[in-house]
């Protein structure tokens, strides 16, 4: 039942020679601004982006414990998506297959009518093969997302897959995070995943990577990312850090704390902050902290 009542609600997502594209929502919420909220998951990252039409966006899970029994997904992911009224999540992009990133996407796969996952193309680890096999036994397509393409993910949202480049799928997880660059009129933001300084180079090598408003800092913050020579080509006004408190690897380090001060950019942290809200009227973008 659910799943025929998911088929029926399914906008048409197409997958264009271009890129993907998803249809735009007739009945739902429509307004002129981009919303993107970092929740608080703890050590981990989960983003949901509303665009103007009203397609739902989630990028990562958050973590879940190894015995199942501590799920982002289900504390706060789902949650979170139920107090904003969504229905059903269009797209699913898993970054790269650590925990801390697809944890609760099991969870929300069972909740939500799901229009697509798209995940890094290494569906073969432990537990992103897992989820992948959950979502096509419950009909949901996947895709992976490959660099270069494009996604109209509708209202005059797009986005470009930066990254994994290459196809070295045995590479580590980290390496071959999605990177994706968002484009709002004029206003950007840049999703890294958790990638590191080696995928950092080859973005840059790659050359085509323009600078972009708000970043939200890969792999929470840790020193082996955002690299001076990443940083000063982005360049963003605003960056945030998805970091758990008291975590044990010591993220955000002091390092990258002090990168990102030096290139000026206002700095939001979810561990000292819980979830930040930043909104694009498609000039620039406003961020506000769940507590000041
Ligand atoms: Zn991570």
């Amino acid at each position: 039942m659910r799943r025929s009542t998911a088929l029926q609600l399914t906008l048409l997502i197409t997958l264009l020679n271009a890129g993907i594209l998803l249809a735009p929502r007739l009945s739902l919420r429509q307004s002129t601004q981009l919303r993107v909220v970092f929740l608080d998951v703890g050590q981990g990252d989960s983003c949901v982006i509303q665009t103007p039409t009203g397609q739902v966006i989630v990028i990562d899970t958050g973590n879940r414990s190894l015995d199942g029994q501590d799920d982002m997904g289900r504390r706060v992911v789902a949650p979170y998506l139920r107090s904003q009224g969504v229905q059903r999540v269009d797209l699913l992009l898993l970054t790269h297959p650590d925990l801390d990133h697809i944890g609760g996407a099991d969870t929300l796969l069972d909740r939500f009518p799901v229009g697509m996952l798209a995940t890094n193309g290494q569906d073969r680890q432990p537990n992103q093969e897992e989820v992948v096999k959950r979502a096509t036994q419950t009909g949901v397509a996947v895709h992976h997302a490959r660099q270069g393409e494009t996604m109209d993910l509708g209202g005059g949202v797009v986005a470009q897959v930066v990254a994994p480049i290459g196809d070295d799928v045995n590479e580590p997880t980290n390496s071959h995070s999605v990177v994706l660059r968002l484009t709002y009129g004029a206003s950007s933001l840049l999703l890294t995943g958790d990638a590191d300084t080696a995928e950092e180079e080859r973005i840059l090598q790659g050359g085509t990577l323009s600078s972009t408003q708000l970043l939200k800092v890969g792999h929470h913050g840790s020193r082996t990312s955002t690299t001076e020579p990443f940083l000063r080509r982005v360049a963003p006004k605003i960056a945030v850090i998805s970091v758990g408190k008291r975590n044990p690897f010591g993220h955000p380090a002091p390092a990258t704390l002090e990168r990102l001060n030096r290139q000026g950019a206002q700095v939001f942290r979810t561990d000292r902050q819980g979830a930040i809200t930043c909104v694009s009227d498609g000039a620039s973008w406003t961020c506000r902290p769940y507590t000041q």
